[in-house]
C-alpha cells in the first residue's frame, strides 16, 4: 500500500521537496466518511461494502466492528470510518481536525435532499473535504426520481458533472449493491487526485476512535495514526491515559506488528480507557510517566443541569467510551429542554456493580444501563436496597424512557376563569337522574 514517492522525483513538485525535508513521505490510503439525512441508507451501505469487501482471515478474529475499517477494492484500498452516529468524528472535528479526506454524501432517491443532507453538505464544505454523491435507494423508485435529487442538489450548491458542474454523483442501491463498486472507483479516483501522503518518519501520531474494555484485555481503543508507524512496544499517551501496545489487530482480525498511518487497528495495552475523539502519541519511554502523571491531573467534569432542583438523579453505566459521550450529550441536551432534567451524577463504563447500587441508594438516584449488564450480587442488593435499574440496547429507547420520566415530574395546574354567573332558582332532586338546579344567569354565559 505504500510505496516511497521520492525516488519519482518527477511527480513531486519544489514545496513538496521543501515540506519533506528530514520526512519520509509515504502514499497513504483515504478515509472516507459517509454522511446524510437518517434512514437514507449510511449503515446499509457500510454493511454492504464491509460484508463485500474486508475479508476476516482469523477465525474468531475480531468480528465486531472496530469504528472503522479497511475495504479491499481491485482498484485500490479504502478506509471507512463506521463509528456510530460518528461520535468520534463530531468530537474530532469539533477540536478542527480532519479525519476524513472525502465525504460519501448519501441521498436517498425516494425522499430526495433533506436537513441532514444539508447539514452535511455545509459540514464537508466547512472543512474543505471533497464530496461525492451517492444516490441511493434507486431500486426502489423511477429514473426521474434521481434527475429530481440532482436538481435539488444543485439547489445546495452541488452540480453534478453531466451538468456543467464538478460533483461526481453515482446511483447506488446500498440494499442490492447495484453501483456500490462503480461508488468506490470514484472515491479513488477522487483519492488519487488529491494525492495523500503521510510522515513515516516519527513516532505515531493520530486519534482515538472507540475504546471499550474487554474480557482478558482490559482496556482497548481503536486508533488511527494519522503520521508514523505504531508498533508494538511503543509507549503512548492519549487524553489522561496511555500505555505501552502490547498487541495490535487490523480490521481484518489479523495481529500486526506495526500499523500504517490511516490504518484502523485495535490496540491493548492501555492503563485506563482511552476516550473516544482524543489524540493520541507515542513517546520515548523515559517520558512516558512522567506525561502521563500530567495528564491524569486533568480530570473530566460531567456537566448537565448542574445539581438543579427537583432534577431526577441518574447514574449510566454503558459499554464503550464512544456510547459513553454520545449519551452524555445526549443526556444533557435532554436535559436542557426538559421540565426537571437530570443530574448525572455518575457516568461509567462497564456493568453495573454494587457500588453503582450503593451510589444509587445513597443519593436517591436511578440506575441506567445501554450494552451491559448487572451483576448478580447488585441485581440483589438493587433488588433489597429498592434501587431502579433498566436495561437498554438502544440508546434512543434509553432517551425515550428518560423523556418520559421527566414528564412525569410535570406538575399539573388548575386554572379557575370565570365565564359567568349563574343564581339558583329551585332544586329539583330527580330519580336516577341526580340534582337539578334550575338557574337564572345573571353575567355572561353558561356552556
Ligand atoms: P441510515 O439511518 O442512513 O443509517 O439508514 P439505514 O442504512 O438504516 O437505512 C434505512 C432504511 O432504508 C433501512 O430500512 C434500509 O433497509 C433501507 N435501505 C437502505 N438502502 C436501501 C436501498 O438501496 N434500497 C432500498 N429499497 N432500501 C434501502
Amino acid at each position: 500500500v505504500t510505496k516511497p514517492i521520492a525516488a519519482s522525483a518527477d511527480i513531486v513538485d519544489e514545496k513538496t521537496i521543501i515540506a519533506s525535508q528530514g520526512k519520509e513521505l509515504r502514499e497513504r490510503l483515504p478515509v472516507v466518511v459517509v454522511l446524510g439525512h437518517v434512514d437514507h441508507g449510511k449503515t446499509t451501505l457500510l454493511d454492504f461494502i464491509r460484508k463485500a469487501r474486508v475479508a476476516y482471515r482469523e477465525k474468531g478474529g475480531i468480528t465486531q466492528h472496530l469504528g472503522a475499517y479497511e475495504a479491499h477494492t481491485p482498484k485500490g484500498n479504502v478506509v471507512f470510518l463506521d463509528t456510530p452516529g460518528h461520535e468520534a468524528f463530531s468530537k474530532i472535528r469539533q477540536r478542527g481536525v480532519k479525519v476524513a479526506d472525502i465525504v460519501i454524501l448519501i441521498v436517498a432517491a425516494d425522499d430526495g435532499v433533506m436537513p441532514q443532507t444539508i447539514e452535511s453538505i455545509k459540514r464537508a464544505k466547512s472543512m474543505k473535504v471533497p464530496i461525492v454523491v451517492a444516490i441511493n435507494k434507486v431500486d426502489k423508485v423511477e429514473q426521474r426520481r434521481i434527475d429530481v435529487v440532482k436538481r435539488e442538489l444543485s439547489q445546495h450548491g452541488l452540480v453534478v458533472e453531466e451538468w456543467g458542474g464538478e460533483v461526481v454523483c453515482v446511483p447506488i442501491s446500498a440494499k442490492t449493491g447495484l453501483g456500490v463498486d462503480a461508488l468506490l472507483e470514484m472515491v479513488l479516483l477522487q483519492a488519487q487526485m488529491m494525492e495523500l501522503r503521510a510522515d513515516i518518519s516519527g513516532g505515531a501520531k493520530g486519534y482515538v476512535l472507540e475504546s471499550k474494555l474487554e474480557k482478558g484485555r482490559g482496556p482497548v481503543a481503536t486508533v488511527i495514526s494519522q503520521h508514523g508507524k505504531l508498533k508494538i512496544g511503543d509507549y503512548i499517551v492519549s487524553g489522561s491515559t496511555g500505555g505501552r501496545v502490547s498487541s495490535i489487530v487490523d480490521s481484518h482480525g489479523a495481529r500486526v506488528l506495526e500499523a500504517m498511518p490511516t490504518i484502523p487497528v485495535l490496540v491493548a495495552g492501555f492503563e485506563n480507557l482511552p476516550e473516544a475523539g482524543d489524540y493520541f502519541e507515542v513517546v520515548a519511554k523515559e517520558n512516558y510517566r512522567r506525561m502521563l502523571d500530567l495528564a491524569s491531573e486533568q480530570k473530566i467534569v460531567i456537566q448537565s443541569k448542574s445539581h438543579s432542583e427537583g432534577a431526577i438523579n441518574l447514574i449510566v453505566k454503558t459499554d464503550a467510551d464512544s456510547s459513553r459521550e454520545a449519551l452524555v450529550e445526549s443526556i444533557t441536551k435532554l436535559s436542557q429542554k426538559a421540565e426537571s432534567g437530570f443530574n448525572l451524577l455518575h457516568v461509567g463504563i462497564g456493568n453495573i456493580s454494587e457500588s453503582d447500587v450503593e451510589l444509587a441508594y445513597n443519593t436517591g438516584a436511578s440506575i441506567v444501563g445501554l450494552h451491559v449488564k448487572i451483576e448478580t450480587n447488585a441485581a440483589v442488593l438493587a433488588q433489597r436496597k429498592k434501587v431502579a435499574v433498566t436495561l437498554f440496547d438502544i440508546i434512543y429507547k434509553l432517551l425515550e424512557e428518560l423523556e418520559k420520566r421527566d414528564e412525569k415530574t410535570k406538575k399539573i395546574e388548575f386554572v379557575r376563569v370565570k365565564i359567568g354567573e349563574a343564581e339558583v332558582i329551585r332544586v329539583f332532586d330527580i330519580k336516577n337522574i341526580g340534582i337539578i338546579a334550575g338557574a337564572q344567569v345573571k353575567d355572561g354565559r353558561i356552556v
